[in-house]
């Protein structure tokens, strides 16, 4: 679960609770189109075992004013790690309530009305990660030797100056050997 910062100015809940093992939910305030750098922030911070990943739109309660994101952000995360969906409540006063817990102790669950709404949307974006840091790829990549690996990792993540001449096997490959 994280909260993040897209775009410099609007915070976003990521989770993988309750998802499938190559699926990151997003549970977003605003309604957005999400760039590559949004992705690639999501799965870096993710960091993901699969080699490719489903986004997945929950639908998750909007803001009604332009900066209340935060709050929101927090309300869905806080209800997800008390095993709630976020996606069926609808929260009263979001901002009050987190400031009122920030002063009694733990954040608890935001009051809440149970509100049906659509199932989440599939974002019709899969997006395939690589290397230690799970991002698209670069244009700088070593790829591993071994025949039935499809390990490719980034130059700059993995080698010494970001430069490798010749072979190379990944760590799991090397395990094996
Ligand atoms: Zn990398
Ligand atoms: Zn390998």
């Amino acid at each position: 679960m994280q909260i993040l910062n897209i775009s410099n100015n609007h915070w976003v809940t990521t989770s993988n609770i309750g998802a499938a093992p190559d699926t990151i939910n997003i549970y977003n305030s605003l309604t957005q189109k999400y760039s590559l750098d949004n992705m690639n922030l999501f799965t870096h911070f993710h960091r993901t075992t699969k080699d490719k990943i489903t986004f997945k739109v929950m639908n998750a309660q909007k803001q009604h004013n332009s900066y209340d994101c935060g709050p929101c952000a927090l309300a869905s995360t806080t209800s997800l790690l008390h095993g709630q969906d976020p996606t069926q409540l609808s929260f009263s006063d979001p901002r009050t309530h987190l400031l009122m817990s920030n002063k009694n102790g733990p954040i608890t669950p935001c009051p809440a009305k149970t509100e049906y709404r659509q199932p989440p949307v599939t974002v019709g974006v899969t997006k395939y990660v690589h290397c230690t840091c799970r991002l698209d790829a670069g244009s700088r990549m070593m790829g591993c030797n071994s025949i039935d690996c499809d390990e490719w990792v980034h130059n700059s993540c993995t080698f010494l100056n970001g430069e490798h001449s010749g072979d190379w096997l990944c760590d799991r490959c090397q395990t094996i050997c």
